[in-house]
């Protein structure tokens, strides 16, 4: 059994950025349903299994390869997007603000660069900020695909799905991304680039 980590924050914790009932409706509803549905398609694996699984889709029984991309890429994608965010937004560590600094010259112009690439996505989906061979790149994913499955570490990921803010900005996505950047929980992120 794959299990659905408890939020790290109160579902109101992200006011007035993103709002109660979204948090309530994305992690509730969306992200537990496909935590159901990669149980009933993996019933035998558990979390432990999570990124293998992603990383070797081909290994799959082709009847239910893109049923477990899909649900497993919508497990993990928002597994990483709630502990990206927090009510306490501090600053990238000075290794990432430096592995950023060498990518993209500044923080301001990573934090363009990463907005511009999840406002032109086209459709549903994620950007992403990855470890790649070269240092840190940004990245954007279709539907439920995460980077971990092209071989990526990805260490902040900002879902774009219309499910991710209709509600309070309806289709002004270029709103959600700008207030997103005040709940980026920069700690974990920079965690993250220590880790993995
Ligand atoms: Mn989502």
């Amino acid at each position: 059994m794959f299990t659905l980590p408890p939020l790290p924050y109160p579902t109101n914790a992200l006011e007035p950025y993103l709002d109660t009932q979204t948090l309530e409706i994305h992690f509730g509803k969306h992200h537990a349903t496909y935590l159901k549905n990669l149980n009933d398609l993996l019933p035998e694996k558990s979390d432990a299994d999570l990124i293998p699984v992603l990383q070797h889709l081909d290994d799959l029984p082709q009847d239910i390869r893109v049923k477990v991309r899909n649900n497993a890429g919508g497990v993990y994608n928002h597994n990483l997007y709630w502990q990206c965010m927090s009510p306490k937004s501090k600053s990238p560590s000075p290794r990432l603000l430096s592995s950023i600094e060498s990518g993209f010259g500044t923080l301001d112009a990573f934090k363009e660069k990463f907005s511009q690439a999840a406002l032109t996505h086209f459709g549903s989906g994620w950007a992403w900020l990855v470890k790649g061979t070269k240092g840190l790149e940004i990245v954007t994913t279709p539907n439920q695909d995460s980077p971990v499955s092209t071989g990526l570490t990805p260490i902040l990921g900002l879902d774009v799905w219309e499910h991710a803010y209709y509600l309070k900005y309806q289709n002004r996505r270029v709103e959600y991304i700008q207030a997103w950047w005040n709940v980026v929980n920069w700690d974990y992120v920079s965690s993250l680039l220590a880790d993995r």
